[in-house]
């Protein structure tokens, strides 16, 4: 769609790929699946999945189904894996489209319908995060015999997931522990393995010889849990330029609720963008880059608007870099008292993603 407004997110492919080839390094022989759901957290599925596939990478995790279709309908030869629960009807959509799908309870097992295509699953087993996934192992033995006796069904893979790996050591101790002792305890020949995400794949380098794959989000989109590792490079910036400046003389008001006062002669410059575009109210009080200095958020962020504070060396063509620069997203994070995966998350489909390869 042709764009009339500056405000962009630019997404640096080239920067993901890197991080891609630095992670791998981390998990020598490991098939990396990178983990494209939620819109590759923000940067565009598709782009994302055509740059790597073109690299030869071939296999990708989703949460939903929907998000596993819109790419099978880009990329007829990738393999796609759903990480969410999909039942009925949605398993021969899967199967029909080749998806391969996370079964995670006997409710599942049950729904299975009558189909004329194979259905590939993984096996989820539930060591410690009590969301999806089979806990007992009396249970995984019982769903590894019905799905092994369906001839519809191709059981290809076992994973779990980590929930504390940025913070508890030992919690990820017990669960790895667990999903090894239950693995001790049947003898199906998995050919896909899978336990890590980022943060335990570079925190505790998961790098045991009984898993054959990692799951890995947030690391190729340059950021963790942890202090910003140096060798992961930002993928996101969202970046804008001022609309129109206004002179405010001593006393005058900024914005809804006129809660910004100015205390001097100021020159303030105006954003087109806004909470509609994923950029909160809270972020008020905050920093913006403009030509490498920071420049200070004031007054209510509107839906579309927003204002900040800049000198008389601003001019209408310089970039405003709201974050991916000098802001990272990890200060916005913490701005909003929240994680970096939220902040890329929450940066609204109105703001056009345009891609540097
Ligand atoms: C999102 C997700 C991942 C990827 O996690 P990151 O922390 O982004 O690397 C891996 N596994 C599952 C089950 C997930 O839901």
């Amino acid at each position: 769609m042709d764009r009339y407004r500056e405000t962009v997110a630019l997404i640096n492919l080239n920067h993901l790929y890197q991080n891609y080839q630095n992670v791998q390094k981390l998990v020598g022989n490991k098939t990396i699946i990178p983990v494209v759901k939620a819109n590759a957290y923000g940067h565009g599925a598709i782009e994302v999945v055509r740059y790597l596939h073109e690299r030869k990478v071939d296999q990708y995790a989703v949460s939903l189904l929907e998000e596993a279709l819109e790419l099978r309908a880009e990329f007829p030869d990738i393999k796609i894996m759903c990480m969410g629960v999909i039942e009925g009807e949605g398993l021969k959509i899967a199967s029909k489209n080749d998806i391969v799908v996370t079964i995670s309870n006997f409710d599942q097992i049950q729904s299975i319908p009558k189909m004329k295509s194979r259905l590939t699953v993984h096996l989820k087993v539930d060591t410690g995060m009590n969301r999806l996934g089979f806990k007992d192992l009396n249970d995984i033995i019982r769903a590894i015999e019905l799905l092994d006796d369906n001839p519809r069904i191709h059981l290809e893979g076992i994973f779990t997931h980590f929930s504390t790996a940025d913070n508890d050591k030992s919690y990820y101790d017990m669960q790895l522990q667990k999903f090894q002792d239950i693995l001790s305890r049947i003898s199906y020949p998995f050919e896909q393995i899978h336990i890590s995400n980022s943060s335990s794949q570079i925190k505790y380098e998961t790098n045991y010889d009984f898993t054959t794959h990692t799951r890995l989000g947030i690391s190729l989109y340059g950021l963790t849990l942890d202090e910003n590792m140096d060798f992961l490079k930002n993928t996101f910036t969202l970046k804008t330029k001022i609309s129109q400046f206004k002179n405010l003389v001593p006393g005058e008001k900024v914005g809804y609720g006129a809660t910004y006062s100015a205390t001097d002669h100021e020159r303030i410059g105006i954003l087109p963008i806004g909470y509609a575009d994923g950029f909160i109210r809270k972020n008020e009080g905050g920093d913006v880059e403009i030509n490498g200095k920071r420049y200070l958020i004031i007054g209510r962020i509107c839906m579309d608007q927003m204002f900040i504070k800049v000198d008389d060396t601003i001019t209408k063509n310089d970039d405003v870099i709201l974050m991916g620069g000098i802001v990272s997203i990890d200060e916005v994070a913490e701005r909003l008292d929240t994680i970096n995966y939220e902040i890329i998350c929450s940066i609204t489909n109105r703001v056009p993603r345009e891609y540097i390869k």
